[in-house]
C-alpha cells in the first residue's frame, strides 16, 4: 500500500511573533511498536502554545536541539490512521481524542492515578510534535474513543480548558450545589469552560469579563452575576453583591494583576484554586486574614485521564456542549493565535483541516 512521507504541518523553527509561523510540507511522523497514528480533523488553541511560540524555555530547548521545526497543539481530535505493530486495541477509522500528557507511567504519582503530577510528563504538542497539522503520533495509551454524538471540534477542546477547569472546580475545590463561585475572565478558554461546569454542578456563578459584549453572552451561558473589571475592582463588586459575605470559591488563572482581588473576594472558608498565570507569577497575602477567615489556597494541575473520560462521557450525551468561538483552518494559525492574544474570542478557538465543522 502506498503511504505518503509528507504532510502539511503549522511549524516555527525559531521563537517570536505570529510571523514565525509556516504552513508547509514536514515528514510524516514514523510510529513505535505501541504508538498510533492519528489524522487531525480538529485542534484546539490554547494560551500555553502562544507561550511556546513566544519564549517557553522548554521549546528553545527543543529548537536548539534541531532535529525537526516544533509543531504546536495539545488539544487533538481525529481518526485513527495506523497503528503500531503492538498495538491491538484500537483500529484504524475509530473516532478519538487524545489524552495531552504523556506520563512515565512507573512513578508513584502515576501508580496512584494521579499522573498530572508526575515530574517526568511530557505534553504532547510542547515537549513532543503537536496536532497543528494532518497528522500527529501519541502512545497508544492516550487514546479515548469519542461517541458518533460528539463532534470533532466539541471534543477537540475537552483535553486542556475543559479538564482543566474540571479538576479545579470538582477535585481540587470540592465545588457543592449551591456554593457561590467567581469565574475570573469568562471569555477564556478555562474561564469559559469553568462558566459550563460549575453552573453543571449547581452553583451559583459570578463571572468577569472586560466587555458588556462578553458579559452578556456568559449571562445567556447561565452567569448570575457578571462584572466588568476595567469598569470596577471587582472584589468590591463580589462583596457589594452578596452583602459582604463574599464567594466560596474562586477560579483564578490570571496570576499577578488579580491576585489580591480574588484573595479580597473570598467569604470564609473560602477556596482559591489557581491553574495558571496570565500575568505576572508573584502574589502577596495577609496571613492574618488568610488565618481569621480559614481561607484555603490550591493549586491545580491539569486533569487526569479518567476526568477527561468523564468529561467526554458528559459531552457525548449533551450535558455539556462546549463553547466554540471559531474553527479555523490551518494555514490560519497565525490568526487564530492573535484572537486569543487580543482576548477577542468567547470560548475556544480551533484548528482543522478544512473549514468543515467537524
Ligand atoms: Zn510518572
Amino acid at each position: 500500500m502506498f503511504h505518503k512521507t509528507n504532510m502539511k504541518a503549522v511549524v516555527f523553527s525559531e521563537q517570536g511573533g505570529t510571523e514565525v509561523l509556516r504552513y508547509t510540507d514536514v515528514p510524516k511522523p514514523t510510529l513505535d511498536a505501541n504508538e498510533v497514528l492519528i489524522q487531525v480533523q480538529a485542534c484546539a488553541v490554547n494560551y500555553l502554545d502562544i507561550h511556546a511560540r513566544r519564549n517557553r524555555p522548554e521549546i528553545a530547548a527543543k529548537l536548539r536541539r534541531g532535529d525537526t521545526p516544533h509543531i504546536l497543539g495539545s488539544d487533538i481530535a481525529g481518526t485513527v490512521a495506523e497503528t503500531g505493530e503492538a498495538v491491538n486495541d484500537i483500529a484504524v477509522g475509530e473516532r478519538v481524542v487524545l489524552a495531552p500528557c504523556i506520563p512515565c507511567g512507573v512513578c508513584s504519582d502515576c501508580h496512584q492515578g494521579a499522573e498530572n503530577l508526575c515530574d517526568t510528563q511530557q505534553l504532547i504538542g510542547f515537549q513532543t510534535n503537536g496536532g497543528y497539522a494532518e497528522y500527529v503520533k501519541a502512545p497508544a495509551q492516550n487514546v479515548i474513543r469519542i461517541p458518533l454524538s460528539l463532534s470533532f471540534v466539541h471534543a477537540a477542546v475537552m483535553p486542556i480548558a475543559y479538564l482543566t477547569a474540571w479538576h479545579m472546580l470538582m477535585t481540587r475545590a470540592q465545588l457543592r450545589p449551591g456554593e457561590d463561585v467567581l469565574i475570573l475572565g469568562v471569555g477564556g478558554g478555562v474561564g469559559s469552560a469553568g462558566l459550563q461546569i460549575a453552573k453543571l454542578a449547581g452553583a451559583r456563578v459570578f463571572a468577569t469579563a472586560s466587555s458588556e459584549e462578553k458579559l452578556e453572552r456568559a449571562r445567556q451561558m447561565g452567569a448570575d452575576v457578571t462584572i466588568n473589571y476595567k469598569a470596577r475592582d471587582f472584589s468590591e463588586a463580589v462583596l457589594d453583591a452578596t452583602d459582604g459575605r463574599g464567594v466560596d470559591i474562586v477560579l483564578e488563572h490570571v496570576g499577578a494583576a488579580t491576585w489580591e482581588q480574588s484573595i479580597a473576594s473570598l467569604a470564609k472558608n473560602g477556596r482559591l484554586v489557581s491553574c495558571g498565570v496570565t500575568t505576572g507569577n508573584i502574589g502577596t497575602i495577609d496571613i492574618r486574614k488568610l488565618y481569621q477567615k480559614q481561607l484555603t489556597v490550591m493549586g491545580s494541575a491539569l486533569g487526569t485521564v479518567s476526568e477527561l473520560r468523564t468529561l467526554i462521557r458528559l459531552a457525548g450525551q449533551g450535558r455539556l456542549v462546549p463553547i466554540i468561538d471559531s474553527t479555523l483552518p490551518f494555514r490560519c494559525a497565525s490568526e487564530a493565535h492573535t484572537l486569543l492574544e487580543n482576548r477577542q474570542n468567547f470560548g475556544k478557538v480551533c484548528l482543522c483541516p478544512a473549514t468543515e465543522k467537524s
